[in-house]
């Protein structure tokens, strides 16, 4: 049996939809892209990306030994288009990727079932990653064959579409290579025409600072104020350009069972999550990858989706926000009001909370 097909078989008796192997190098047009996007300061506050730049790079930056890059994917296809979720604004709409258990430990788990048996042919030394160190997987994904980079930086595949995680094995062993995809964007353009922030600023160039993914779940700070009616009701995460490729046609349902979609998060009721205290928000994300965005930076979310709800039922429940003890949520809240209420009746409650808010940032709010 040639490497690839072991490797192919192993992918699949582990739940993986597609794998490809590749150098563990990098192309000159990945690194030179990764600078731009660090010197444009596209990064936002990920620092950590900004540090582990050199290591980013290449895998045999980051381990000098490797020789060769398994790319694995796990197709999470949904079972239905996620855009016209974006239409019930009174409810919060949550990433198809994140509408799961937390996929690390899973796909991790299975990574080290494949490379202890990768380790046992091969006797050579074998790292796993899942999103867990400075490695760039998508270009890496798109060397192995797996996919293209469509023009909103993302992987695209023929066969699944928009709907692929990513894990990687790197190995010291130089293993034969996959053969490449090409690219299928053509002249499209429905990526970049669909972001409601723009923050794909041209093709294959992405502004996470503007990106609804980043500002929902890595932006630790307030929403910035111009961006806020664009958020809309999305409170973790983002898909409108992934699901708006045209290659989510020929995309497969994922049937995993351990991944299996929870249909408790997504589309919860707005009312639903302003009510939860911090340890209601625990439980009820408990496993998930919205656990670690943390209490604060949800309710900041769902503060203002609620804004951007038009439903003044909500009004009470963003009223609850109005004292609490953290400026982001305080903000989030007043920002939410001043949207649902009209103005004479934004007055009256401004009238009452302005004279005791200390926080210059929090009053400019008001005001
Ligand atoms: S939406 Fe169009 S341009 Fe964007 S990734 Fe898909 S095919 Fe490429």
């Amino acid at each position: 049996m040639s490497d690839l097909n072991f490797i192919n078989d192993l992918a699949k008796e582990n739940g993986f939809s597609v794998v490809g192997v590749t150098n563990a190098k990098t192309s000159k047009l990945t690194q030179t892209r990764l600078d731009e996007f660090i010197q444009n300061k596209y990064h936002g506050n990920l620092k950590w990306l900004e540090d582990k730049k050199e290591i980013r790079k290449s895998p045999e930056k980051l381990w000098s030994d490797a020789k060769s890059a398994i790319i694995f994917g796990f197709n999470y296809g949904p079972d239905n288009n996620p855009l016209p979720e974006l239409k019930q604004s009174s409810n919060g709409v949550v990433a198809v990727y994140a509408r799961r258990k937390d996929y690390h430990k899973v796909l991790k788990g299975r990574l080290k079932q494949i490379s202890n048996k990768l380790a046992s042919k091969y006797k050579t030394n074998i790292k796993v990653f899942v999103d867990t160190a400075p490695i760039m997987e998508k270009p890496l994904a798109k060397q192995a064959g797996i996919g293209w980079l469509g023009k909103h930086t993302n992987l695209v595949s023929k066969k699944y579409g928009s709907w692929l995680l990513l894990g990687v094995i790197l190995i010291e062993k130089k293993l034969p290579v996959s053969k490449k995809h090409e690219n299928n964007c053509g002249s499209c353009k429905k990526c970049i025409n669909i972001c409601p922030t723009g923050a794909i600023t041209e093709p294959y160039k992405l502004d996470a600072r503007k990106c609804i993914s980043y500002l929902t779940i890595e932006h630790k700070d307030q929403i910035p104020i111009n961006l806020r009616k664009s958020v809309g009701n999305r409170i973790f995460g983002c898909d409108d350009c992934l699901a708006v490729c045209p290659w989510n046609n020929f995309a497969k349902v994922s049937n995993d069972i351990k991944l299996k979609e929870n249909k408790g998060i997504n589309l919860l009721p707005l009312k639903k999550w302003l009510s939860l205290n911090d340890n209601e928000f625990r439980s009820l994300t408990s496993g998930t990858n919205i656990k670690r965005t943390g209490y604060i930076r949800m309710m900041r979310n769902c503060l203002i989706a609620a804004g951007n709800s038009k439903d003044k039922s909500l009004i009470k429940y963003v009223k609850l926000h109005l004292k609490s003890e953290n400026d982001m949520i305080r903000g989030s809240s007043i920002w939410a009001l001043r949207q649902l209420l009209e103005l004479n009746e934004f007055n009256i409650i401004k009238k009452k909370f302005l004279p005791i808010e200390m926080v210059t940032s929090i009053r400019d709010e008001w005001i």
